[in-house]
């Protein structure tokens, strides 16, 4: 059961919270018990699972990255987007989620986010949702 949905990001490095969107995908599968997976289908955004209780959070990946990845370094890829690129890849594109009872099993404090690295842009995740049972 695969479902997507699109989102427009707004700043160029920006993480947006979807966890809401994929368990409303979630719930669209009627799937009760299984794994969900989120996959980002771009080159400069990514998915990752943190903190979603204290922004500063975010901030401080985001922050992090920028340090790790400066905007301003030495890169081949004429586009001139490769610290996008490098940031995605660090994200990765892809999060797997147990679901039970139809919910989605993530901790008390942790967030689905997409990613932005070279916004604002239109997004698209895909959500595919399987079932344990048989
Ligand atoms: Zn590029």
């Amino acid at each position: 059961m695969e479902q997507q949905f699109t989102l427009s990001t707004r700043a160029r490095t920006q993480f947006i919270e979807i966890t809401e969107r994929v368990q409303e995908a979630v719930r669209g599968s009627g799937i009760r018990s299984g794994v969900a997976r989120v996959f980002v289908p771009h080159t400069t955004a990514g998915v990752t699972i943190n903190e979603n209780a204290d922004p500063s959070v975010v901030r401080d990946i985001l922050a992090t990255l920028d340090r790790l990845v400066p905007q301003d370094g030495s890169y081949d890829h004429s586009e001139g987007n490769s610290p996008a690129h490098v940031k995605a890849s660090l994200m990765g594109f892809c999060q797997t989620v147990f679901v039970e009872q139809g919910k989605l099993l993530l901790g008390t404090w942790q967030g689905i986010y997409l990613c932005e690295f070279d916004g604002p842009r239109t997004r698209r995740v895909v959500v595919r949702v399987d079932s344990d049972e048989r």
